[in-house]
């Protein structure tokens, strides 16, 4: 039973009972002399116009950029500490309308509670994480799998309903704490099963196994081929591109006939794709170009006696210039490893000048087409058409973000462009991230929402205290009265 000045709180469904100066079992509520307070401070977004930025030729720009800074409020109320309301029904904590460019607009502002919601790692870095499908972990606890492999990256999906609510207890707890932490961009260890430990957070580079990545790669084998092809040409007879997925060999590639190069009687281990590209020529790893190979030699085989010439001169090199080394072949065509020459260590350098910093991305992914929408609406349906015909903008914590084509209002955003530590989390679990949905006050009265709770900006403004966040330059100002176009976020 609950003690007498215990309070209940109905933020979400866990209804705890908090007694005085005490908080919730999430630390987001607590029991402030009998009065039931956010703790974390709601978030506003302030546009710097004072700066000079670029927010506002940035949101109209299908259009000339007229002079006028003003374009509407400077200000933004995100969901951000704003909090919940529940069960889902009750209308969402903020109904705001402002004035944009004349034209009235409503903002409807919630911190959505989502079971139904995971992660995509974009993990910059050549070598093999894992195989894909095997089971991504932390803490002991399986949060995700690994899945396709990118230009340059290793993806990871993390978190989802079935780690959340369908394994043990532990397993969803430790999978909304990693989900956590990675949203408010936090570094979390993960392992893979028959992989790698890697460290990732948002904007930084990984660590597999213990060691920082630099840079990620300039392309694959083939594609390095192609780019530095006249580099090479008349400093070294041969140049092996090695890498995991498509290894490239100069006289045999394209670039290298079209350059005149002539054969050498080199062979690769492995499967050719097509002239000059081989698959497989190694399993996946961590040494050169992500195979498990330390000796690049290994992934040749004789040359053939009829083409090959003692004094052939041969470049292997990785698709980052990580690894690299120079032979010579003998009087019996075995290569012989040599001092790298300077004409073409200059050629080496310029592939690690071409790779881009390697970096952790993290994409929070969240299902907002459920119960959440009868806070906007009675009728939720609308909600979700009104968003699939870009009449409504969806925005977390005032950052642009990619709805999916299709049912529902399934979003993305990089967390990277929201105000820090937007997350937070129930011991249901889920995580609980802001959204807020922006459209024209004529509209939202069209699709049923609650127009008896809408407040003006203004009584926003005004009494409580607010935390002021000067918003991302590189974000879209989110109060517009334009519509969305169908290929921006
Ligand atoms: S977990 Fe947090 S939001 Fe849910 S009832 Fe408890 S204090 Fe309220």
């Amino acid at each position: 039973m609950p003690e007498d000045d215990a309070i209940r709180c109905d933020a979400c469904p866990v209804l705890c009972y908090i007694k005085p100066g005490r908080t919730g079992a999430c630390d987001r509520y607590a029991n402030d002399n009998g009065n039931l307070i956010r703790i974390d401070p709601h978030v506003v977004l302030d546009r710097a116009v004072s700066r000079g930025d670029s927010v506002v030729p940035f949101l109209d720009r299908d259009r000339e950029w007229d002079g006028s800074i003003v374009t509407g409020p400077d200000s933004f109320v995100t969901a951000i500490g704003a909090g919940t309301t529940y069960p889902d029904y009750k209308p969402a904590p903020f109904i705001i309308s402002s004035e944009v460019q004349g034209v009235d607009m409503v903002t409807v502002v919630t911190e959505g509670i989502f079971s139904y919601c995971g992660l995509k790692l974009k993990i910059d870095t050549d070598r093999h994480l894992g195989p894909e499908t095997n089971l991504v972990r932390a803490q002991g606890e399986p949060v995700g799998h690994v899945t396709t492999s990118e230009y340059g990256s290793q993806m990871l999906s993390l978190g989802g309903v079935r780690h959340l609510t369908g394994g043990s207890r532990n397993e969803g707890n430790v999978t909304c704490d990693t989900l956590l932490k990675l949203c408010n961009r936090e570094s979390v260890t993960l392992t893979i099963d028959d992989g790698a430990t890697v460290i990732v957070q948002a904007g930084r580079p990984p660590v597999v196994d213990g060691v920082l990545e630099e840079r990620m790669r300039v392309g694959c084998g083939s594609a390095t081929i192609g780019m530095f092809a006249k580099q090479w040409f008349g400093k070294v007879d041969e140049v092996v591109v090695v890498d995991d997925h498509i290894t490239g060999v100069l006289s045999e590639h394209q670039a290298g006939k079209l350059l005149g190069i002539p054969p050498t009687g080199i062979k690769l281990k492995g499967r050719r794709s097509t002239p000059g590209r081989y698959f497989k020529v190694a399993e996946p790893g961590t040494a050169w170009g992500g195979t498990n190979i330390e000796d690049p030699l290994s992934i040749l085989q004789e040359f053939n006696p009829k083409i090959a010439w003692p004094k052939l001169r041969m470049l292997m090199v990785s698709t980052t210039g990580e690894h690299h080394a120079y032979f010579e072949l003998d009087d019996a065509l075995k290569p012989l490893e040599c001092d790298l020459p300077g004409s073409l260590s200059e050629s080496v350098a310029r592939i690690r000048e071409n790779c881009e910093p390697a970096m952790c991305t993290v994409l929070f992914m969240g299902g907002a087409g459920g119960s959440l929408r009868a806070g906007v609406t009675e009728n939720p349906v609308r909600l979700t058409r009104s968003v699939r015909d870009t009449l409504t903008r969806v925005t977390c914590g005032g950052a642009p973000v990619y709805v999916w084509p299709g049912g529902g209002i399934t979003f993305m955003v990089d967390v990277t462009r929201m105000p820090e530590h937007a997350f937070g989390y129930v011991p249901t679990p889920a995580l609980v991230a802001p959204i807020e949905f922006t459209l024209k006050l004529k509209d939202y009265a069209a699709l049923g929402g609650y127009m008896d709770h809408v407040r003006p900006l203004d009584s926003i403004m005004q009494g409580e205290s607010r935390k002021h966040v000067s918003a991302r330059t590189e974000n879209p100002w989110p109060l517009s009265a334009r519509p969305l176009r169908r290929d921006e976020p």
